[in-house]
């Protein structure tokens, strides 16, 4: 039976196992049910989101929740305790900050307690609207009719419910072809940016409404089938601004689970490979 966003679903099959190996590898990144344990590769379960209670489901300065079963190991994203580049947890969308006065907070995206001083390679830049003089620069513009995808250098305004756009801490703003392109520059930004400035604001197409939406705040279903959204560029995740839109839409298929939902901050070189893999060096 076609779901709604289907075009073509006869292909499920060789799609689901094309997108197997690496949902399952993410899958396993992400934890257990609870999120409260996770098992090494030896087996051996160890308990590691340990938090107080207040954190456990606490929201993030971007206004996510926090979910103890969706959490990466620290060791996953090379954090550690001390600022990196000028960079720390406190000023990360992530973050969580201090509930019970003892000094620390946690994350969204890492298990266990977080230093405000911390670092991990997951790090976004928090906008802060109260202090920020230049709203214009941080939000999403009009796609100039000539600016090319900067990954793959097609005309982001000839996809018009599929482009996406960022912008940089020193205000260079990037355009792309598709949300599979923004998640890919987004992942290996060295490969195709011009500047070294943090990447401060993101937008995709939210799936549902074609409206851009925050990216930095969004859901992403790991969309393998490069046919069930008449996919530019053959395959993307799909974006949406709500994760219960994301979950109905992993729902009509049989090849997607929720553990095919991820957020911006776990696209990394793997992902950007499945994604763009014919763009990277
Ligand atoms: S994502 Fe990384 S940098 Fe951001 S708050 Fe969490 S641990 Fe810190």
């Amino acid at each position: 039976m076609k779901d709604r966003y289907s075009t073509r679903l006869d292909r499920r099959t060789m799609l689901a196992l094309f997108g197997s190996g690496s949902a399952a590898a993410l899958a396993g990144c992400l934890g257990g049910d609870d999120g409260a344990e996770t098992t090494t590769p030896a087996g051996t379960e160890t308990t590691s989101d340990e938090v107080p209670d207040a954190y456990r489901t606490a929201t993030a300065l971007n206004g996510n929740e926090r979910d103890p079963g969706s959490l990466v190991a620290k060791s996953d994203l090379s954090y550690q305790p001390e600022p990196k580049n000028g960079q720390q947890c406190s000023g990360c969308a992530y973050y969580v900050p201090d509930k019970n006065d003892d000094g620390v907070g946690a994350c969204t995206i890492v298990e266990g307690t977080i230093e405000p001083t911390g670092y991990c390679t997951s790090y976004v830049a928090h906008e802060d609207e109260t202090s920020s003089g230049d709203n214009q620069a941080r939000s999403p513009t009009d796609v100039p009719q000539d600016a090319q995808c900067a990954v793959c250098n097609m005309k982001a305004a000839n996809f018009p419910t599929w482009n996406a756009q960022a912008v940089h801490a020193d205000d260079t703003r990037e355009f792309f072809c598709t949300s599979g392109c923004a998640t890919t520059y987004y992942a290996v930004p060295g490969e195709f940016a011009d500047t070294d400035a943090d990447i401060a604001g993101l937008w995709v197409r939210d799936m549902e409404s074609r409206d851009l939406v925050d990216g930095t705040t969004a859901y992403y279903a790991l969309e393998t089938d490069a046919d069930r959204l008449d996919d530019p560029m053959r395959v993307n995740p799909a974006p949406f601004a709500a994760r219960e839109d994301a979950v109905a839409y992993v729902d009509e298929v049989e090849y997607l689970t929720e553990d095919d939902i991820v957020e911006l901050a776990a696209f990394d070189r793997e992902l950007a490979e499945q994604y763009r893999g014919q763009l990277l060096e």
